[in-house]
């Protein structure tokens, strides 16, 4: 596959119990999108991309660095509202 971030060459590493995107990315290193996020993901630009990798990056401790849809949204999410 492509990767989402550089449009290098890459591989998918998603896991079947996953929600999301697992990508592994010769140039940006491994990390994931959250399933909720993709769409948003794709429709930033090149650089904004980059940007919500990095930040994904300083903000992860453990595991892969995820994007979460907060990340990519176009505007803050609204407060999760319980039903
Ligand atoms: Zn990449």
């Amino acid at each position: 596959m492509q990767c989402p971030v550089c449009h290098g060459q890459a591989q998918n590493l998603t896991p079947n119990t996953l929600d999301g995107v697992v990508i592994s990315c010769a140039l940006c290193g491994d990390y994931r999108i959250a399933g909720n996020a993709f769409h948003d993901f794709m429709r930033l630009k090149a650089e904004k991309r980059a940007a919500a990798l990095q930040a994904a990056k300083q903000t992860s401790h453990s595991g892969w660095p995820t994007i979460y849809a907060a990340a990519v949204a176009p505007r803050p999410a609204p407060p999760r509202r319980v039903q």
